[in-house]
Protein backbone atom coordinates (compact mmCIF):
# COMPACT_ATOMS: atom_id res chain seq x y z
CA UNK A 1 0.00 0.00 0.00
CA UNK A 2 1.50 3.42 -0.95
CA UNK A 3 2.03 6.44 0.94
CA UNK A 4 2.82 10.05 0.68
CA UNK A 5 5.97 8.62 2.16
CA UNK A 6 6.86 6.04 -0.46
CA UNK A 7 6.72 8.59 -2.83
CA UNK A 8 8.63 11.31 -1.29
CA UNK A 9 11.65 9.68 0.61
CA UNK A 10 15.14 12.11 1.69
CA UNK A 11 17.97 10.48 0.68
CA UNK A 12 21.48 11.15 -0.98
CA UNK A 13 22.10 12.60 -4.63
CA UNK A 14 22.49 11.58 -7.74
CA UNK A 15 20.02 9.18 -8.80
CA UNK A 16 17.28 6.96 -6.76
CA UNK A 17 17.19 4.13 -8.95
CA UNK A 18 21.04 3.97 -9.79
CA UNK A 19 22.09 5.12 -5.43
CA UNK A 20 18.91 5.20 -3.01
CA UNK A 21 17.77 1.96 -4.80
CA UNK A 22 21.04 0.18 -4.21
CA UNK A 23 22.42 1.38 -1.15
CA UNK A 24 18.68 -0.17 0.30
CA UNK A 25 18.95 -3.21 -1.63
CA UNK A 26 22.54 -3.67 0.18
CA UNK A 27 21.31 -2.98 3.18
CA UNK A 28 18.17 -5.80 2.89
CA UNK A 29 20.76 -8.15 1.81
CA UNK A 30 22.77 -7.90 4.97
CA UNK A 31 19.44 -8.10 6.92
CA UNK A 32 18.10 -11.06 4.85
CA UNK A 33 21.57 -13.17 5.53
CA UNK A 34 21.62 -12.16 8.75
CA UNK A 35 18.04 -13.91 8.99
CA UNK A 36 19.29 -16.58 7.58
CA UNK A 37 22.06 -17.18 10.17
CA UNK A 38 25.18 -16.77 7.55
CA UNK A 39 25.95 -13.48 7.87
CA UNK A 40 28.77 -13.96 10.68
CA UNK A 41 30.31 -16.47 8.08
CA UNK A 42 30.74 -14.02 5.99
CA UNK A 43 34.32 -12.93 4.45
CA UNK A 44 33.64 -11.50 1.11
CA UNK A 45 30.79 -10.02 -0.91
CA UNK A 46 30.09 -9.75 -4.72
CA UNK A 47 28.14 -7.17 -6.45
CA UNK A 48 26.87 -7.84 -10.22
CA UNK A 49 25.38 -4.99 -12.05
CA UNK A 50 23.27 -5.42 -15.21
CA UNK A 51 21.85 -3.66 -17.41
CA UNK A 52 21.44 0.27 -16.90
CA UNK A 53 22.82 -0.38 -13.21
CA UNK A 54 26.20 -1.25 -14.81
CA UNK A 55 26.03 1.39 -17.95
CA UNK A 56 25.37 4.37 -15.99
CA UNK A 57 26.11 2.92 -12.75
CA UNK A 58 29.44 5.14 -11.97
CA UNK A 59 27.88 8.53 -13.61
CA UNK A 60 25.35 7.99 -10.94
CA UNK A 61 27.27 6.99 -7.69
CA UNK A 62 25.81 3.05 -8.24
CA UNK A 63 29.19 1.76 -6.49
CA UNK A 64 29.54 4.26 -3.70
CA UNK A 65 25.81 3.33 -3.08
CA UNK A 66 26.46 -0.51 -3.04
CA UNK A 67 29.65 -0.08 -0.79
CA UNK A 68 27.96 2.65 1.25
CA UNK A 69 24.59 0.07 2.16
CA UNK A 70 27.20 -3.13 2.62
CA UNK A 71 28.51 -0.42 5.59
CA UNK A 72 25.27 0.04 7.12
CA UNK A 73 24.74 3.45 5.71
CA UNK A 74 20.87 4.13 5.02
CA UNK A 75 19.74 6.67 2.29
CA UNK A 76 17.57 9.33 4.64
CA UNK A 77 20.24 9.54 7.54
CA UNK A 78 23.35 9.32 5.32
CA UNK A 79 25.40 12.79 5.54
CA UNK A 80 27.03 13.22 2.10
CA UNK A 81 30.40 14.33 3.83
CA UNK A 82 30.61 11.37 5.71
CA UNK A 83 29.73 9.25 2.80
CA UNK A 84 32.62 10.31 0.48
CA UNK A 85 34.62 9.62 2.77
CA UNK A 86 33.76 6.32 3.89
CA UNK A 87 33.12 5.80 0.38
CA UNK A 88 36.94 7.05 -0.38
CA UNK A 89 38.66 5.09 2.88
CA UNK A 90 37.24 1.72 1.14
CA UNK A 91 38.99 2.29 -2.31
CA UNK A 92 42.10 3.02 -0.67
CA UNK A 93 42.51 0.44 2.05
CA UNK A 94 40.52 -2.06 0.16
CA UNK A 95 38.30 -3.14 3.27
CA UNK A 96 35.12 -2.53 4.77
CA UNK A 97 33.02 -2.92 7.69
CA UNK A 98 30.04 -4.99 6.76
CA UNK A 99 26.77 -4.03 8.23
CA UNK A 100 29.12 -1.33 10.62
CA UNK A 101 30.74 -4.48 12.16
CA UNK A 102 32.74 -7.42 10.97
CA UNK A 103 35.61 -6.12 9.02
CA UNK A 104 36.10 -7.60 5.29
CA UNK A 105 38.23 -7.21 2.36
CA UNK A 106 36.47 -5.26 -0.33
CA UNK A 107 37.95 -4.34 -3.63
CA UNK A 108 35.20 -2.21 -5.66
CA UNK A 109 37.61 -3.37 -8.80
CA UNK A 110 36.82 -6.50 -7.93
CA UNK A 111 34.03 -7.08 -6.29
CA UNK A 112 31.32 -4.63 -8.35
CA UNK A 113 31.38 -6.27 -11.93
CA UNK A 114 29.69 -4.03 -13.98
CA UNK A 115 27.92 -6.42 -16.83
CA UNK A 116 26.01 -3.72 -19.17
CA UNK A 117 25.97 -6.29 -21.73
CA UNK A 118 23.79 -8.52 -19.78
CA UNK A 119 20.37 -7.25 -20.19
CA UNK A 120 18.03 -8.16 -17.33
CA UNK A 121 14.41 -9.39 -18.89
CA UNK A 122 12.32 -8.51 -15.78
CA UNK A 123 13.61 -4.63 -15.27
CA UNK A 124 16.52 -3.01 -16.74
CA UNK A 125 18.07 -2.22 -13.10
CA UNK A 126 19.18 -5.49 -12.06
CA UNK A 127 21.99 -6.49 -9.17
CA UNK A 128 22.66 -9.84 -7.52
CA UNK A 129 24.17 -9.74 -4.60
CA UNK A 130 26.33 -12.96 -2.88
CA UNK A 131 28.08 -13.78 0.04
CA UNK A 132 30.91 -16.16 0.31
CA UNK A 133 32.50 -17.74 3.26
CA UNK A 134 36.47 -18.29 3.73
CA UNK A 135 36.79 -20.64 1.45
CA UNK A 136 34.91 -18.96 -1.05
CA UNK A 137 31.77 -20.61 -0.61
CA UNK A 138 28.74 -18.99 -1.50
CA UNK A 139 26.80 -18.59 1.83
CA UNK A 140 23.96 -16.47 0.57
CA UNK A 141 23.02 -15.23 -3.04
CA UNK A 142 19.95 -12.65 -4.06
CA UNK A 143 18.82 -10.94 -7.46
CA UNK A 144 17.06 -7.82 -6.69
CA UNK A 145 15.99 -4.68 -8.61
CA UNK A 146 15.69 -1.10 -8.57
CA UNK A 147 12.73 -0.18 -9.80
CA UNK A 148 12.68 3.97 -9.89
CA UNK A 149 11.76 6.19 -7.06
CA UNK A 150 14.17 4.42 -4.39
CA UNK A 151 11.90 1.25 -4.42
CA UNK A 152 13.00 -2.05 -4.37
CA UNK A 153 11.96 -5.43 -5.19
CA UNK A 154 13.25 -9.13 -4.70
CA UNK A 155 12.57 -11.26 -7.99
CA UNK A 156 9.85 -12.78 -6.30
CA UNK A 157 8.24 -9.55 -5.85
CA UNK A 158 8.39 -8.33 -9.28
CA UNK A 159 6.59 -11.34 -10.18
CA UNK A 160 3.20 -10.19 -8.51
CA UNK A 161 0.83 -8.86 -11.02
CA UNK A 162 -0.23 -5.50 -11.34
CA UNK A 163 -3.18 -5.95 -10.15
CA UNK A 164 -2.97 -7.46 -7.19
CA UNK A 165 -0.87 -5.01 -6.09
CA UNK A 166 -3.29 -2.14 -6.69
CA UNK A 167 -2.92 1.67 -4.67
CA UNK A 168 -4.85 2.18 -1.10
CA UNK A 169 -5.98 -1.55 -0.62
CA UNK A 170 -9.26 -0.72 1.83
CA UNK A 171 -8.18 -1.12 5.28
CA UNK A 172 -9.28 0.72 8.84
CA UNK A 173 -11.71 2.77 6.14
CA UNK A 174 -9.23 3.92 3.77
CA UNK A 175 -10.39 4.87 0.29
CA UNK A 176 -9.65 2.16 -2.53
CA UNK A 177 -8.73 3.83 -5.57
CA UNK A 178 -6.74 2.10 -8.80
CA UNK A 179 -7.09 5.02 -11.20
CA UNK A 180 -7.67 8.05 -11.73
CA UNK A 181 -11.12 7.42 -12.96
CA UNK A 182 -11.87 5.72 -9.29
CA UNK A 183 -10.22 8.58 -7.62
CA UNK A 184 -12.45 10.88 -9.18
CA UNK A 185 -15.89 8.83 -8.69
CA UNK A 186 -14.60 9.26 -5.05
CA UNK A 187 -14.48 12.52 -4.37
CA UNK A 188 -17.71 13.26 -6.68
CA UNK A 189 -19.43 10.23 -4.26
CA UNK A 190 -17.81 11.63 -0.63
CA UNK A 191 -17.35 15.47 -1.79
CA UNK A 192 -14.12 15.78 -1.03
CA UNK A 193 -10.94 16.66 -2.36
CA UNK A 194 -8.07 14.62 -3.73
CA UNK A 195 -6.14 16.00 -0.87
CA UNK A 196 -9.02 14.64 1.63
CA UNK A 197 -8.87 11.42 -0.47
CA UNK A 198 -5.20 11.37 -0.01
CA UNK A 199 -5.14 12.29 3.67
CA UNK A 200 -7.93 9.86 5.00
CA UNK A 201 -6.07 6.85 3.59
CA UNK A 202 -2.76 7.84 5.01
CA UNK A 203 -5.16 8.13 8.74
CA UNK A 204 -4.59 4.48 8.08
CA UNK A 205 -1.37 4.27 8.39
CA UNK A 206 -0.57 7.08 11.43
CA UNK A 207 -2.43 9.78 13.29
CA UNK A 208 -3.11 13.05 10.92
CA UNK A 209 -0.89 15.27 13.01
CA UNK A 210 1.86 13.05 12.17
CA UNK A 211 1.12 13.14 8.62
CA UNK A 212 1.24 16.57 8.69
CA UNK A 213 4.56 16.34 10.19
CA UNK A 214 6.01 13.87 7.86
CA UNK A 215 4.91 16.69 4.83
CA UNK A 216 6.26 19.42 6.93
CA UNK A 217 9.72 17.35 6.94
CA UNK A 218 9.49 16.60 3.51
CA UNK A 219 9.21 20.52 2.86
CA UNK A 220 12.01 21.11 5.17
CA UNK A 221 14.05 19.12 3.42
CA UNK A 222 13.08 19.99 -0.18
CA UNK A 223 13.83 24.07 1.32
CA UNK A 224 16.87 23.52 2.76
CA UNK A 225 18.23 21.52 -0.43
CA UNK A 226 16.92 24.69 -2.53
CA UNK A 227 18.54 27.06 0.35
CA UNK A 228 22.20 24.72 0.05
CA UNK A 229 22.41 25.08 -3.89
CA UNK A 230 21.76 28.45 -4.12
CA UNK A 231 24.64 29.27 -2.59
CA UNK A 232 27.13 26.46 -2.95
CA UNK A 233 29.33 27.72 -6.38
CA UNK A 234 31.65 25.35 -8.31
CA UNK A 235 31.94 23.04 -10.76
CA UNK A 236 29.82 19.46 -10.40
CA UNK A 237 31.95 16.11 -10.30
CA UNK A 238 32.20 13.66 -12.51
CA UNK A 239 34.79 15.11 -15.09
CA UNK A 240 32.19 16.85 -17.22
CA UNK A 241 33.29 20.23 -15.85
CA UNK A 242 29.74 21.44 -15.44
CA UNK A 243 29.52 24.95 -13.38
CA UNK A 244 26.86 25.18 -11.13
CA UNK A 245 25.03 28.15 -12.42
CA UNK A 246 22.19 28.40 -9.64
CA UNK A 247 24.18 31.03 -6.95
CA UNK A 248 24.94 33.29 -9.88
CA UNK A 249 21.81 33.11 -11.50
CA UNK A 250 20.66 33.65 -7.72
CA UNK A 251 22.33 36.61 -7.21
CA UNK A 252 21.50 38.57 -10.30
CA UNK A 253 17.63 38.45 -9.31
CA UNK A 254 18.21 39.41 -5.67
CA UNK A 255 20.35 41.68 -7.08
CA UNK A 256 17.86 43.72 -9.46
CA UNK A 257 14.91 42.24 -8.62
CA UNK A 258 12.68 44.31 -10.97
CA UNK A 259 14.97 43.78 -13.88
CA UNK A 260 13.01 41.88 -16.03
CA UNK A 261 10.01 41.93 -14.60
CA UNK A 262 7.56 40.38 -17.00
CA UNK A 263 10.00 37.38 -17.38
CA UNK A 264 10.90 36.77 -14.01
CA UNK A 265 8.37 33.60 -13.06
CA UNK A 266 10.96 31.65 -15.33
CA UNK A 267 13.51 33.17 -13.68
CA UNK A 268 12.65 31.86 -10.40
CA UNK A 269 11.28 28.88 -11.24
CA UNK A 270 14.48 28.15 -13.12
CA UNK A 271 16.70 28.71 -10.16
CA UNK A 272 14.67 27.24 -7.39
CA UNK A 273 14.79 24.32 -10.22
CA UNK A 274 18.70 24.14 -10.81
CA UNK A 275 19.25 24.45 -7.30
CA UNK A 276 17.88 21.43 -6.36
CA UNK A 277 19.24 19.22 -9.32
CA UNK A 278 22.78 20.70 -8.82
CA UNK A 279 23.02 19.12 -5.21
CA UNK A 280 21.34 16.12 -6.66
CA UNK A 281 24.14 16.08 -8.78
CA UNK A 282 26.78 16.69 -5.98
CA UNK A 283 25.20 13.57 -4.71
CA UNK A 284 23.58 15.86 -1.95
CA UNK A 285 20.62 15.03 0.52
CA UNK A 286 17.55 15.54 -1.56
CA UNK A 287 14.08 14.09 -1.62
CA UNK A 288 12.42 12.17 -4.89
CA UNK A 289 9.52 13.96 -6.26
CA UNK A 290 8.90 11.13 -7.09
CA UNK A 291 12.65 10.77 -8.18
CA UNK A 292 16.41 12.26 -8.13
CA UNK A 293 16.55 12.97 -11.67
CA UNK A 294 13.36 15.15 -11.52
CA UNK A 295 14.03 16.45 -7.76
CA UNK A 296 14.17 19.66 -8.61
CA UNK A 297 10.21 20.60 -9.92
CA UNK A 298 8.02 20.33 -7.40
CA UNK A 299 10.47 22.28 -4.76
CA UNK A 300 10.97 25.09 -7.14
CA UNK A 301 7.05 25.35 -7.76
CA UNK A 302 6.21 24.66 -3.74
CA UNK A 303 8.79 27.45 -3.19
CA UNK A 304 7.49 29.90 -5.89
CA UNK A 305 3.86 29.61 -5.12
CA UNK A 306 3.81 28.56 -1.16
CA UNK A 307 6.02 30.87 0.40
CA UNK A 308 5.76 34.69 0.47
CA UNK A 309 7.34 37.45 2.40
CA UNK A 310 5.50 35.93 5.40
CA UNK A 311 6.95 32.88 5.00
CA UNK A 312 5.64 29.46 4.30
CA UNK A 313 1.89 28.72 4.03
CA UNK A 314 2.05 25.03 5.55
CA UNK A 315 -1.60 24.07 4.80
CA UNK A 316 -0.72 24.99 1.18
CA UNK A 317 2.11 23.04 1.49
CA UNK A 318 0.26 20.10 2.43
CA UNK A 319 -2.08 20.06 0.23
CA UNK A 320 -0.23 20.41 -2.89
CA UNK A 321 1.92 17.72 -1.61
CA UNK A 322 -0.76 14.95 -0.30
CA UNK A 323 -2.44 15.75 -4.50
CA UNK A 324 1.08 15.42 -5.87
CA UNK A 325 1.95 12.00 -4.07
CA UNK A 326 -1.58 10.73 -4.88
CA UNK A 327 -0.81 11.45 -8.68
CA UNK A 328 2.66 9.95 -8.36
CA UNK A 329 0.84 7.32 -6.58
CA UNK A 330 -1.28 6.27 -10.46
CA UNK A 331 1.77 6.47 -12.04
CA UNK A 332 3.79 4.71 -9.68
CA UNK A 333 1.17 1.73 -9.88
CA UNK A 334 -0.32 1.86 -13.74
CA UNK A 335 3.19 2.44 -15.61
CA UNK A 336 6.44 2.98 -13.93
CA UNK A 337 8.25 5.89 -12.32
CA UNK A 338 12.11 4.45 -13.96
CA UNK A 339 14.07 6.02 -16.51
CA UNK A 340 15.35 2.88 -17.14
CA UNK A 341 12.04 1.68 -18.30
CA UNK A 342 9.86 4.87 -19.75
CA UNK A 343 13.32 7.04 -20.45
CA UNK A 344 12.67 10.24 -18.79
CA UNK A 345 8.92 10.87 -19.52
CA UNK A 346 9.13 8.43 -16.72
CA UNK A 347 10.81 10.90 -14.34
CA UNK A 348 10.66 14.48 -15.42
CA UNK A 349 7.42 13.78 -16.87
CA UNK A 350 5.65 12.36 -13.60
CA UNK A 351 7.39 15.28 -11.43
CA UNK A 352 5.85 17.73 -13.60
CA UNK A 353 2.38 16.40 -13.72
CA UNK A 354 2.62 15.67 -9.95
CA UNK A 355 3.35 19.61 -10.03
CA UNK A 356 0.88 20.84 -12.18
CA UNK A 357 -2.08 18.70 -10.20
CA UNK A 358 -0.30 20.03 -6.78
CA UNK A 359 -0.80 23.61 -7.83
CA UNK A 360 -4.06 23.45 -9.67
CA UNK A 361 -5.20 22.09 -5.77
CA UNK A 362 -3.30 24.87 -3.97
CA UNK A 363 -5.10 27.42 -6.85
CA UNK A 364 -8.66 25.88 -5.67
CA UNK A 365 -8.70 23.47 -8.69
CA UNK A 366 -12.28 21.01 -8.76
CA UNK A 367 -11.11 17.50 -8.60
CA UNK A 368 -11.66 17.59 -12.29
CA UNK A 369 -9.39 20.24 -12.97
CA UNK A 370 -6.66 19.15 -10.65
CA UNK A 371 -6.74 15.57 -12.42
CA UNK A 372 -6.73 17.63 -15.88
CA UNK A 373 -3.73 19.44 -15.06
CA UNK A 374 -1.83 16.30 -13.96
CA UNK A 375 -2.95 15.25 -17.34
CA UNK A 376 -1.64 17.83 -19.38
CA UNK A 377 1.74 18.21 -17.17
CA UNK A 378 2.54 14.32 -19.06
CA UNK A 379 1.01 14.89 -22.56
CA UNK A 380 3.38 17.32 -23.55
CA UNK A 381 6.33 15.19 -21.74
CA UNK A 382 5.36 11.73 -23.95
CA UNK A 383 8.27 10.06 -25.50
CA UNK A 384 10.92 12.40 -23.94
CA UNK A 385 13.99 10.08 -23.55
CA UNK A 386 17.09 9.44 -20.77
CA UNK A 387 19.99 9.83 -22.47
CA UNK A 388 22.42 11.77 -19.92
CA UNK A 389 25.96 12.78 -21.06
CA UNK A 390 28.94 10.78 -19.31
CA UNK A 391 26.35 9.01 -17.87
CA UNK A 392 26.08 11.62 -15.38
CA UNK A 393 22.90 13.14 -13.59
CA UNK A 394 23.92 17.20 -15.26
CA UNK A 395 23.39 17.05 -18.82
CA UNK A 396 20.79 17.15 -19.76
CA UNK A 397 18.52 16.51 -16.07
CA UNK A 398 19.45 20.09 -14.60
CA UNK A 399 17.56 22.24 -16.86
CA UNK A 400 15.07 19.85 -18.06
CA UNK A 401 14.06 20.41 -14.32
CA UNK A 402 13.78 24.07 -15.36
CA UNK A 403 12.06 23.52 -17.98
CA UNK A 404 9.33 21.01 -16.02
CA UNK A 405 9.09 23.44 -13.59
CA UNK A 406 7.71 26.17 -15.66
CA UNK A 407 5.46 23.13 -18.11
CA UNK A 408 3.75 22.40 -14.74
CA UNK A 409 2.91 25.84 -13.87
CA UNK A 410 1.15 26.65 -17.57
CA UNK A 411 -0.61 22.92 -17.36
CA UNK A 412 -2.33 24.28 -13.85
CA UNK A 413 -2.96 27.06 -15.66
CA UNK A 414 -4.88 26.23 -18.66
CA UNK A 415 -6.30 23.15 -16.47
CA UNK A 416 -7.98 26.14 -14.20
CA UNK A 417 -9.03 28.30 -17.57
CA UNK A 418 -10.25 24.65 -19.31
CA UNK A 419 -14.42 24.28 -19.24
CA UNK A 420 -13.85 20.71 -17.46
CA UNK A 421 -14.32 18.90 -20.82
CA UNK A 422 -11.03 17.90 -21.53
CA UNK A 423 -10.95 14.88 -24.32
CA UNK A 424 -7.61 13.29 -22.75
CA UNK A 425 -7.79 11.74 -18.95
CA UNK A 426 -5.14 11.42 -16.91
CA UNK A 427 -5.49 7.30 -17.11
CA UNK A 428 -5.40 7.46 -20.74
CA UNK A 429 -1.92 9.51 -20.82
CA UNK A 430 -0.67 7.49 -18.15
CA UNK A 431 -1.18 4.51 -20.42
CA UNK A 432 0.13 6.31 -23.21
CA UNK A 433 3.50 6.86 -21.49
CA UNK A 434 3.44 3.26 -20.19
CA UNK A 435 3.39 2.20 -24.13
CA UNK A 436 5.48 4.71 -25.83
CA UNK A 437 8.29 3.89 -22.69
CA UNK A 438 8.11 -0.06 -23.42
CA UNK A 439 7.85 0.90 -27.51
CA UNK A 440 11.24 3.30 -26.58
CA UNK A 441 14.38 2.03 -27.38
CA UNK A 442 16.76 0.84 -24.89
CA UNK A 443 19.62 3.84 -26.43
CA UNK A 444 17.07 5.78 -24.65
CA UNK A 445 16.09 4.61 -20.87
CA UNK A 446 18.83 5.43 -19.25
CA UNK A 447 21.69 3.86 -20.70
CA UNK A 448 23.80 6.58 -22.24
CA UNK A 449 23.89 4.73 -25.43
CA UNK A 450 21.70 7.27 -27.51
CA UNK A 451 20.69 10.77 -27.76
CA UNK A 452 22.92 13.37 -25.92
CA UNK A 453 25.02 11.12 -24.32
CA UNK A 454 26.75 10.10 -28.15
CA UNK A 455 26.52 13.62 -29.47
CA UNK A 456 28.31 15.58 -26.93
CA UNK A 457 31.73 15.06 -26.67
CA UNK A 458 32.90 14.57 -23.01
CA UNK A 459 35.77 16.74 -22.93
S1 LIG B 1 17.57 12.41 -18.50
FE1 LIG B 1 15.79 12.39 -17.11
S2 LIG B 1 15.47 10.24 -16.58
FE2 LIG B 1 17.53 10.41 -17.45
S3 LIG B 1 18.89 10.66 -15.67
FE3 LIG B 1 18.33 12.71 -16.40
S4 LIG B 1 16.50 13.31 -15.20
FE4 LIG B 1 16.76 11.06 -14.95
Amino acid sequence: MLSVGDIFKIGIGPSSSHTVGPMRIAGRFLSEAESAGVLTGGARVKADLHGSLALTGVGHGTDKAVILGLMGFLPETTDPDDAEAAFARVKAEKRLALGGGTEITFDPAKDIDLRGDIIPTIHPNEMRLTLYDDNGAALYSQIYYSVGGGFIASEKQLAIPTEDDLIARPRHGAYFFASARDLLALCREKNLNIHDVIFENEDAHRPRAETEKLLDEIWFAMRDCIERGLKTEGILPGGLDVARRAPSLYKKLVAAPLANEREQLFDWLNVYAMAVNEENAAGGRVVTAPTNGAAGIIPSVLRHYCVDENGANLPHIRIFLATAAGIGMLYKQRASISGAEMGCQGEVGVACSMAAGGLAAVWGGTPGQVEHAAEIGMEHNLGLTCDPVGGLVQIPCIERNAIGAVKAVNAARLALHGANDHKVSLDQVIETMRQTGLDMSRKYKETSEGGLAVNVVEC
